[in-house]
Protein backbone atom coordinates (compact mmCIF):
# COMPACT_ATOMS: atom_id res chain seq x y z
CA UNK A 1 0.00 0.00 0.00
CA UNK A 2 1.51 3.45 -0.95
CA UNK A 3 0.16 6.36 1.78
CA UNK A 4 -0.83 9.38 0.08
CA UNK A 5 1.72 12.16 0.44
CA UNK A 6 1.06 15.75 -0.37
CA UNK A 7 3.79 18.62 -0.08
CA UNK A 8 3.36 22.17 -0.53
CA UNK A 9 5.82 23.62 -2.13
CA UNK A 10 5.59 27.22 -0.98
CA UNK A 11 8.51 28.60 -3.92
CA UNK A 12 10.07 31.99 -3.30
CA UNK A 13 7.04 33.22 -1.11
CA UNK A 14 6.56 33.77 2.48
CA UNK A 15 9.40 35.99 4.50
CA UNK A 16 9.80 34.42 7.84
CA UNK A 17 6.85 36.88 9.38
CA UNK A 18 4.55 35.80 6.93
CA UNK A 19 5.51 32.44 7.35
CA UNK A 20 4.99 32.54 11.03
CA UNK A 21 1.52 34.06 10.60
CA UNK A 22 0.68 31.13 7.92
CA UNK A 23 1.09 28.70 9.77
CA UNK A 24 -0.18 29.64 12.62
CA UNK A 25 -3.43 29.06 10.61
CA UNK A 26 -2.67 26.34 8.15
CA UNK A 27 -1.27 23.69 10.81
CA UNK A 28 -4.36 23.77 13.35
CA UNK A 29 -6.36 23.31 10.13
CA UNK A 30 -4.66 20.30 8.43
CA UNK A 31 -2.97 18.41 11.82
CA UNK A 32 -5.99 15.95 12.53
CA UNK A 33 -6.13 15.07 8.80
CA UNK A 34 -5.43 11.19 8.99
CA UNK A 35 -4.08 9.15 5.85
CA UNK A 36 -2.00 11.41 4.14
CA UNK A 37 1.70 12.48 4.75
CA UNK A 38 1.62 16.42 5.04
CA UNK A 39 4.97 18.05 3.86
CA UNK A 40 5.77 22.33 3.90
CA UNK A 41 8.25 22.88 1.90
CA UNK A 42 8.92 26.56 2.41
CA UNK A 43 12.14 28.91 1.56
CA UNK A 44 14.89 28.01 3.44
CA UNK A 45 15.36 30.97 5.87
CA UNK A 46 11.73 30.17 7.02
CA UNK A 47 12.57 26.56 7.85
CA UNK A 48 13.63 27.30 11.65
CA UNK A 49 9.94 29.01 12.44
CA UNK A 50 8.13 26.99 10.52
CA UNK A 51 9.98 23.59 12.36
CA UNK A 52 8.94 25.21 15.75
CA UNK A 53 4.98 25.83 15.20
CA UNK A 54 5.22 22.35 13.65
CA UNK A 55 6.20 20.79 16.73
CA UNK A 56 4.11 18.24 18.26
CA UNK A 57 2.47 17.75 14.97
CA UNK A 58 2.53 15.42 12.11
CA UNK A 59 3.17 17.70 9.35
CA UNK A 60 6.52 17.44 7.94
CA UNK A 61 9.02 20.19 6.69
CA UNK A 62 11.15 20.05 3.28
CA UNK A 63 13.64 21.85 1.48
CA UNK A 64 12.98 23.02 -2.10
CA UNK A 65 16.61 22.29 -2.89
CA UNK A 66 20.24 21.30 -1.88
CA UNK A 67 23.63 20.88 -2.99
CA UNK A 68 25.57 17.60 -3.61
CA UNK A 69 28.41 18.61 -1.19
CA UNK A 70 28.27 18.08 1.97
CA UNK A 71 30.31 21.27 2.67
CA UNK A 72 32.42 23.71 0.69
CA UNK A 73 33.10 26.68 -1.40
CA UNK A 74 29.85 27.08 -2.93
CA UNK A 75 28.16 30.55 -2.05
CA UNK A 76 24.44 30.73 -1.86
CA UNK A 77 24.10 27.32 -1.80
CA UNK A 78 22.54 24.62 0.85
CA UNK A 79 24.03 21.16 1.97
CA UNK A 80 22.13 18.05 3.22
CA UNK A 81 23.78 17.90 6.51
CA UNK A 82 22.21 21.39 7.02
CA UNK A 83 18.91 20.40 5.76
CA UNK A 84 19.05 17.03 7.32
CA UNK A 85 19.22 19.08 10.79
CA UNK A 86 15.66 21.01 9.90
CA UNK A 87 13.59 18.72 7.73
CA UNK A 88 12.46 15.12 6.23
CA UNK A 89 12.13 15.81 2.59
CA UNK A 90 13.37 18.02 -0.35
CA UNK A 91 12.39 18.82 -3.44
CA UNK A 92 14.81 18.03 -6.33
CA UNK A 93 14.84 19.12 -9.92
CA UNK A 94 11.47 20.70 -9.70
CA UNK A 95 10.95 22.31 -13.64
CA UNK A 96 11.86 26.29 -12.34
CA UNK A 97 15.30 25.07 -11.34
CA UNK A 98 15.94 23.06 -14.35
CA UNK A 99 14.83 26.11 -16.34
CA UNK A 100 16.25 29.07 -14.73
CA UNK A 101 19.14 27.40 -12.79
CA UNK A 102 20.79 24.93 -14.89
CA UNK A 103 19.68 22.02 -13.42
CA UNK A 104 20.34 19.16 -15.50
CA UNK A 105 19.28 15.35 -14.90
CA UNK A 106 22.88 14.84 -13.87
CA UNK A 107 23.10 17.52 -11.10
CA UNK A 108 19.60 16.19 -10.14
CA UNK A 109 21.45 12.78 -10.12
CA UNK A 110 23.94 13.97 -7.57
CA UNK A 111 21.76 15.66 -5.87
CA UNK A 112 18.87 12.78 -5.25
CA UNK A 113 22.36 10.57 -3.97
CA UNK A 114 23.01 13.56 -1.49
CA UNK A 115 19.76 13.24 0.10
CA UNK A 116 19.39 9.84 0.22
CA UNK A 117 23.33 10.07 1.87
CA UNK A 118 22.02 12.50 4.52
CA UNK A 119 18.66 10.45 5.14
CA UNK A 120 16.47 12.99 3.19
CA UNK A 121 13.19 12.00 1.78
CA UNK A 122 13.75 13.21 -1.98
CA UNK A 123 10.85 14.41 -3.95
CA UNK A 124 12.49 13.98 -7.58
CA UNK A 125 10.29 15.91 -10.59
CA UNK A 126 10.08 14.63 -13.80
CA UNK A 127 7.57 16.33 -16.29
CA UNK A 128 7.97 17.40 -20.08
CA UNK A 129 7.59 21.01 -21.13
CA UNK A 130 4.37 21.83 -23.87
CA UNK A 131 6.78 21.69 -27.09
CA UNK A 132 8.06 18.20 -26.18
CA UNK A 133 4.55 17.33 -25.22
CA UNK A 134 3.09 18.56 -28.65
CA UNK A 135 6.01 16.65 -30.32
CA UNK A 136 4.86 13.31 -28.84
CA UNK A 137 7.91 13.48 -26.91
CA UNK A 138 6.73 12.62 -23.12
CA UNK A 139 7.66 9.14 -22.92
CA UNK A 140 11.40 9.58 -24.06
CA UNK A 141 11.49 12.85 -22.18
CA UNK A 142 10.69 11.54 -18.61
CA UNK A 143 11.81 8.25 -18.87
CA UNK A 144 14.99 9.63 -19.34
CA UNK A 145 14.68 11.90 -16.94
CA UNK A 146 13.94 9.07 -14.77
CA UNK A 147 17.33 6.82 -16.02
CA UNK A 148 19.41 9.93 -15.89
CA UNK A 149 18.40 11.29 -12.70
CA UNK A 150 18.08 8.42 -10.10
CA UNK A 151 20.96 5.93 -11.78
CA UNK A 152 23.07 4.62 -8.81
CA UNK A 153 20.71 4.52 -6.46
CA UNK A 154 20.83 1.85 -3.76
CA UNK A 155 17.62 -0.91 -4.02
CA UNK A 156 17.59 -1.01 -0.35
CA UNK A 157 16.69 3.34 -0.82
CA UNK A 158 14.58 3.00 -3.10
CA UNK A 159 11.20 3.17 -1.16
CA UNK A 160 12.23 6.62 0.25
CA UNK A 161 11.97 7.56 -3.20
CA UNK A 162 9.39 9.64 -4.51
CA UNK A 163 8.70 11.06 -7.38
CA UNK A 164 6.40 14.03 -8.72
CA UNK A 165 5.20 13.93 -12.18
CA UNK A 166 4.86 17.74 -13.52
CA UNK A 167 4.42 18.41 -17.02
CA UNK A 168 5.85 21.54 -17.03
CA UNK A 169 2.92 23.16 -18.95
CA UNK A 170 0.64 22.64 -16.64
CA UNK A 171 2.65 24.18 -13.87
CA UNK A 172 1.50 27.37 -12.44
CA UNK A 173 -0.57 28.01 -15.81
CA UNK A 174 -4.05 27.13 -13.94
CA UNK A 175 -3.95 24.54 -17.18
CA UNK A 176 -4.24 20.79 -15.26
CA UNK A 177 -3.66 17.73 -16.97
CA UNK A 178 -6.53 15.75 -17.16
CA UNK A 179 -6.08 13.04 -14.25
CA UNK A 180 -6.61 10.28 -16.87
CA UNK A 181 -3.45 11.62 -18.93
CA UNK A 182 -1.50 12.03 -15.73
CA UNK A 183 -2.66 8.86 -14.59
CA UNK A 184 -1.64 7.11 -17.39
CA UNK A 185 1.92 9.11 -18.05
CA UNK A 186 2.82 7.47 -14.25
CA UNK A 187 1.39 4.06 -15.18
CA UNK A 188 3.20 3.81 -18.98
CA UNK A 189 6.20 5.62 -18.48
CA UNK A 190 6.88 6.23 -14.75
CA UNK A 191 6.81 2.71 -13.21
CA UNK A 192 7.85 0.96 -16.38
CA UNK A 193 11.26 3.21 -16.49
CA UNK A 194 11.38 2.53 -12.96
CA UNK A 195 11.07 -0.76 -13.24
CA UNK A 196 13.59 -1.00 -15.85
CA UNK A 197 15.86 0.53 -13.05
CA UNK A 198 14.92 -0.93 -9.96
CA UNK A 199 12.89 -4.07 -10.44
CA UNK A 200 8.93 -4.83 -10.80
CA UNK A 201 8.46 -4.52 -7.34
CA UNK A 202 9.78 -1.75 -6.02
CA UNK A 203 8.18 -0.03 -9.31
CA UNK A 204 4.68 -0.26 -7.44
CA UNK A 205 6.37 0.82 -3.95
CA UNK A 206 7.36 4.37 -4.40
CA UNK A 207 4.85 6.98 -4.84
CA UNK A 208 4.70 8.97 -7.15
CA UNK A 209 2.16 12.23 -7.23
CA UNK A 210 1.15 14.90 -9.79
CA UNK A 211 1.99 18.25 -10.07
CA UNK A 212 0.09 21.05 -12.13
CA UNK A 213 -2.20 23.47 -11.27
CA UNK A 214 -3.96 21.18 -8.55
CA UNK A 215 -6.33 22.76 -6.77
CA UNK A 216 -9.21 21.59 -4.46
CA UNK A 217 -11.90 21.43 -7.01
CA UNK A 218 -10.13 18.85 -9.03
CA UNK A 219 -7.61 17.26 -6.27
CA UNK A 220 -10.35 14.34 -5.76
CA UNK A 221 -10.25 13.53 -9.43
CA UNK A 222 -6.65 13.17 -9.87
CA UNK A 223 -5.83 11.27 -6.79
CA UNK A 224 -8.40 8.94 -7.25
CA UNK A 225 -6.78 7.62 -10.46
CA UNK A 226 -4.84 3.97 -8.99
CA UNK A 227 -1.22 5.26 -9.63
CA UNK A 228 -1.68 8.56 -8.38
CA UNK A 229 -0.27 8.77 -4.83
CA UNK A 230 -0.63 12.64 -3.62
CA UNK A 231 0.35 15.74 -5.28
CA UNK A 232 3.28 18.28 -5.21
CA UNK A 233 1.23 21.65 -4.79
CA UNK A 234 2.52 25.13 -5.58
CA UNK A 235 0.09 28.03 -5.97
CA UNK A 236 -2.80 26.47 -4.14
CA UNK A 237 -0.49 25.63 -1.19
CA UNK A 238 -0.27 28.81 -0.14
CA UNK A 239 -4.20 29.50 0.52
CA UNK A 240 -4.89 28.00 3.82
CA UNK A 241 -8.89 26.55 2.91
CA UNK A 242 -7.23 25.81 -0.89
CA UNK A 243 -4.75 23.49 0.52
CA UNK A 244 -6.74 22.23 3.63
CA UNK A 245 -9.43 20.63 0.93
CA UNK A 246 -6.37 18.92 -1.12
CA UNK A 247 -5.37 17.35 1.97
CA UNK A 248 -8.32 16.38 2.40
CA UNK A 249 -9.07 14.67 -0.76
CA UNK A 250 -5.76 12.74 -0.66
CA UNK A 251 -6.39 11.52 2.56
C1 LIG B 1 4.84 23.31 -8.39
O1 LIG B 1 5.38 24.36 -8.10
O2 LIG B 1 5.42 22.24 -8.22
C2 LIG B 1 3.47 23.35 -8.92
C3 LIG B 1 2.91 22.22 -9.25
O3 LIG B 1 2.89 24.58 -9.02
P1 LIG B 1 1.32 24.87 -9.29
O4 LIG B 1 0.53 23.98 -8.38
O5 LIG B 1 1.14 26.31 -8.99
O6 LIG B 1 1.04 24.55 -10.73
Amino acid sequence: MRIPLVAGNWKMFNTVSEARNFVAILAPAIRDIKGVEKVLCPPFVDLLAVKALLEGTDIQLGGQNLHWEQSGAYTGEISGPMLAELCSHVIIGHSERRAYFGETNETVNRKVNAALANGLIPIVCVGETLEENEAGKTAQVVSQQIQAGLGGINLSDTARLVIAYEPVWAIGTGKAATAEGANAVIAEVIRPALAAEFGQMASQEIRVLYGGSVKAKNAGEFFSQPDIDGGLVGGACLIVDEFTQIIQAAA
